[in-house]
């Protein structure tokens, strides 16, 4: 076979509950400890001046920052955590378009249509009115293929997945990622047809192949507003192509990026919160984005230790919005990176509530110790803790 071996290559599949052996610190404390701090921070600062770094730490300085930042990315375990993205634009989509009796599109787009949406959604996301984002795509012709394949660098979008491929129970769609990690630069192989080529990535881990699939088992539709009882199409989409922009989960609720969908009747939002936009900015920022934004960056304790997975949001002092959020890394670090100018109250939470740190599969996996990378779900011989599906809500997953 041609071509470099590839290295340190992971599926993430996200919703689908990593089952690491051995143990995880978080698991002990997550719902013992109860932080519930607010701290104020005035972060003002214009285009035209860097903003200062605010630093608060109870503990004994920050030694070391966490990747972490006002939204959550994904996160690869390999001389970090980093964070995974694309190392080039535009990036190649396709999509099989294809649907089963599942998908309504009476009176309402094509899922080419409403998918190329969503795409678009991302290349233009702007924070409060100023675009910092420099993030393309295109869209390829359209593709036969029905299921996920990491090892062909096509990034395609099925709604039409053979019974090969399984979704837990709750899950609407996922999107498979496949990264390239190391100390760069490193190589990896895509083979399309028989013949395969090999690349070269140039970052600490670069996304190669993304490949997006909604359930068939879930009714969806395209109209404004969806079908009654449907999930809306664009908004499905729009939160899988967080994920294949490297984009973990936002605690927010009012985020594309929140883990949880549900069928409303005005429809889900279509729209990026301001904690998207900065996520999607920050991994592909244009040139202005340092000038434009500001970081709050501190140290969750408990007990005088540093807590990990503590939830922390800055909102806004004003209008009382959660603006970006994050969690704390395994010294109890956070850095919120790309605050727009305002004041802010910082929150720091306990992760509980309907969502856990399941649900931030990038981070739990970037951080597990003893599993680098997170096991398979499908692999049998995992024996780890499995972490309960949240039980107090009715929506759905994704
Ligand atoms: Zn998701």
């Amino acid at each position: 076979m041609a071509g470099a071996p590839v290295e340190s290559r992971k599926s993430k599949v996200e919703s689908r509950k990593p089952t690491c052996s051995g143990s995880h610190g978080w698991l002990a404390f997550n719902f013992q400890f109860s932080i519930f701090s607010i701290f104020n921070f005035q972060l003002m600062c214009s285009a035209a001046l860097l903003c200062a770094i605010l630093i608060l730490s109870l503990g004994s300085g920050l030694s070391k920052l966490g990747r972490l930042f006002g939204y959550s990315p994904e996160q690869d375990d390999v001389n970090g955590p980093v964070a995974a993205m694309w190392q080039a634009t535009p990036i190649h989509w396709r999509i099989n378009p294809s649907v089963r009796t599942n998908v309504h599109t009476t009176g309402g787009d094509t899922v080419g249509a409403a998918v190329g949406k969503a795409f678009s959604t991302w290349q233009s996301s702007q924070v409060n009115g100023q675009t910092l984002t420099n993030v393309s795509f295109t869209k390829d012709a359209n593709t036969s293929l029905t299921d996920p394949d990491f090892t062909n660098c096509l990034n395609t979008v099925s709604f039409v997945p053979s019974s090969a491929v399984a979704f837990p129970t709750g899950t609407i769609a996922f999107a498979d990622i496949a990264t390239d990690s190391g100390t760069p630069p490193t190589t990896y192989d895509c083979t399309q047809n028989g013949v395969t080529t090999t690349h070269t990535c140039n970052l600490e881990s670069c996304i190669v192949d993304a490949d997006i699939v909604l359930n068939p088992s879930v009714d969806f539709s395209t109209t404004t507003p969806p079908v009654a009882g449907d999930f809306d199409v664009q908004a499905t989409a729009t939160h899988e192509i967080g994920h294949f922009l490297g984009l973990d989960h936002s605690g927010i609720a009012n985020a594309i990026m929140y883990p949880f969908g549900d069928t409303v009747s005005a429809g889900a939002s279509r729209v990026l919160a301001i904690d998207d936009a900065v996520g999607v900015a920050f991994l592909y920022p244009s040139n202005n984005f340092a000038s434009a934004t500001g970081t709050i960056s501190g140290q969750v304790t408990l007990s005088g230790s540093g807590a990990f997975a503590a939830h922390v949001i800055a909102i806004d002092a004003a209008s009382g919005n959660a603006v970006v959020d994050g969690l704390t890394d395994t010294s109890g670090n956070y850095s919120l990176v790309g605050v727009p100018p305002g004041s802010y109250n910082v929150l720091a939470l306990p992760l509980a509530g309907i969502y856990d740190l399941s649900h931030f599969g990038g981070w739990y996996c970037g951080f597990s110790p003893n599993s680098p990378p997170c096991c398979d779900p499908a692999d049998n011989t995992c024996t780890g803790t499995q972490i309960p599906d949240p039980t107090n809500y009715t929506g759905k997953f994704f």
